[in-house]
């Protein structure tokens, strides 16, 4: 497959057109949606903990501000580019659309290798590039969050650069930082807590029951949460991956246990051992003869080349652009089911954006609460969608992407060019 066809700003800019057509809008309508509101790209100086000077390359992107303030994560990453953000911050302003929170779509990344820097090069790395991303991001303006790579500490760090900075505790400049310093209650599993809430919505419409295989790419953040919770929910995991290595159970994995050895083992699964679990390439993983497959690594896991093997029924799509545009159109004609990635993984923002609201008014709401808000706002995406979908009889990736384009070319319209 050629470069041109992977590079995701591409795969974005294709999705684009097509719901802009399936609505009818004319190009002028949405044209400014093809092109990112602003790009920032910034060197990042570190002195590494042998006194060496290393240059980091960042970036931070606005997609689109239509809607509301621009939000989205920050990935740490050999493979950060700016192609790659862009594509990632217009997913930003797709995914917020979809479920209806008045944000627009932002990310940030650096292009480094975390796992080969100590924490104190990483504390360094984030206040710096902080302090470098700082005239654009603030409560009102664009709000960082986790990514691949960065998680609570990190985001810690960046509170508390940018509140020394401004002089003043700015809780409301990041989300999914930890709870003791205004973070919020549900937001760690809220990613994959969505997509469970997703999974149980696309059995509940195709008429079918819990007792399902699953294999599950990626055992972070998102995809060891998803784990976890779909196999309470009486799923059975039989497959699951990280960078590491790939595992196969037939008769279903101890995903609480894969958790706590992967905890204690610099978040890898390698050397993980249980009664009759086999280790296979991430690629059979990919092609397990399961019910449902959940990619939730990076982009670009699914594509021409594989896609003909994969033999799960329905895929959710819990990582950002898991998918190609060809493979998508080869899985659409098997008629396999895709949730695409802008509602499936949708539940992070949803309660980083209860998160903000809670800094910013200082409210302080308890889990419960939050869970049960998360899974009504996903449900009422999830029956939007589906709607579209039946009515138009397009894919749920296109009938997601008409959802969100509709309402942001509409906010577009109604907002008008400046001057
Ligand atoms: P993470 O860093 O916590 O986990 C990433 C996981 O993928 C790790 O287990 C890593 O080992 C694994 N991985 C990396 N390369 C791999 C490969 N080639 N094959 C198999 N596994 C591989 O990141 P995360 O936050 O869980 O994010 C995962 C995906 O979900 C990303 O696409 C991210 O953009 C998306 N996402 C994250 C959030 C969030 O709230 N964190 C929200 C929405 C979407």
């Amino acid at each position: 497959m050629s470069k041109e066809k992977c590079n995701p700003y591409e795969n974005m800019l294709t999705m684009l057109d097509k719901a802009a057509e399936k609505l009818g809008l004319e190009y002028d309508d949405y044209v400014g949606l093809r092109y990112p509101e602003r790009e920032l790209t910034v060197s990042v100086p570190v002195e590494m903990d042998n006194g060496k000077k290393v240059i980091f390359q960042g970036y931070r992107i606005h997609h689109s501000s239509t809607r509301g303030p621009c939000k989205g994560g920050v990935r740490y990453h050999p493979s950060v580019d700016l192609e790659e953000v862009k594509a990632l911050a217009a997913w930003m302003t797709w995914k917020c659309a979809v479920v209806n929170i008045p944000y627009g779509g932002a990310k940030g990344g650096v292009k480094c290798e975390p796992e080969k820097m100590s924490e104190n090069e990483l504390r360094k790395l984030t206040r710096r590039y902080t302090a470098m991303i700082l005239p654009i991001i603030g409560p009102e303006k664009d709000i960082p969050a986790p990514d691949v790579n960065t998680n609570e500490q990190v985001m810690a760090w960046m509170m508390d650069t940018f509140s020394m900075l401004k002089g003043y505790a700015v809780p409301g400049v990041v989300t999914g930082k930890p709870v003791d310093i205004g973070g919020s209650l549900g937001r760690a599993e809220a990613t994959g807590r969505g997509v469970m809430i997703t999974v149980l919505n696309v059995i509940d419409k195709l008429k079918l029951d819990k007792n399902m295989s699953i294999a599950v790419q990626g055992f972070g953040n998102v995809g060891g949460v998803a784990a976890m919770l779909l196999s309470e929910q009486g799923f059975k995991i039989v497959g699951i991956s990280d960078a590491s290595c790939a595992l196969y159970k037939k008769e279903g994995i101890d995903i609480k246990s894969a958790l706590e050895y992967a905890k204690n083992n610099n978040r890898m699964l390698k050397g993980y051992e249980e009664e009759g679990i086999a280790e296979i390439t991430n690629n059979e993983l990919l092609c397990l003869d399961v019910d449902i497959l959940i990619p939730a690594a990076l982009e670009n896991q699914i594509t021409k080349k594989n896609a003909s093997d994969i033999r799960a029924k329905i895929i959710v799509e819990a990582a950002n652009g898991p998918t190609t545009n060809e493979a998508d159109e080869i899985l659409e004609k098997r008629n396999v089911i895709m949730v695409p990635d802008i509602l499936a993984n949708a539940g992070g923002v949803v309660v980083s954006y209860f998160e903000w609201v809670q800094n910013e008014q200082y409210f302080m709401w308890d889990e419960d609460y939050i869970n049960s808000k998360l899974k009504g706002v996903m449900d009422k995406a999830f029956e939007e969608v589906w709607k579209i979908h039946q009515e138009n009889n397009v894919s749920l990736r296109m009938a997601a992407y008409m959802v969100a384009l509709g309402r942001v070319a509409k906010a577009k319209k109604i907002r008008g060019i400046f001057p």
